[in-house]
């Protein structure tokens, strides 16, 4: 399927990828405990990380290849497809030091 010039459905995370959010949905994840809220958490491997992003914790990219996280809110606030519209990647190392 071509991937280009595809329009934006959110303002959220440019990172929309159907197929990666129907692994995330299906596939395995923990819940944690952090900051006053249950967040899902989801590994990505340094295969799956074909993209780069922008880590909330120190700002600094996260760079295709290195394997990460992506969490996103548990506690069903606005829903789980908008929670889960809303998720962001982290540096392993961020998210365990629980920088917001
Ligand atoms: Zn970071």
């Amino acid at each position: 399927m071509p991937r280009s010039n595809r329009p934006r459905r959110s303002n959220g995370p440019a990172d929309d990828d159907a197929q990666g959010i129907e692994r995330m949905m299906t596939g395995w994840r923990t819940v944690e405990r952090r900051r006053g809220h249950d967040w899902n958490v989801q590994p990505i491997t340094a295969n799956q990380a074909t993209k780069d992003y922008v880590c909330p914790g120190c700002s600094l990219p996260i760079t295709a290849g290195t394997a990460h996280l992506v969490a996103w809110r548990a506690d069903g606030l606005m829903g789980d497809a908008a929670d889960l519209a809303a998720r962001r990647h982290w540096h392993n190392h961020c998210w365990r030091i629980g920088v917001s």
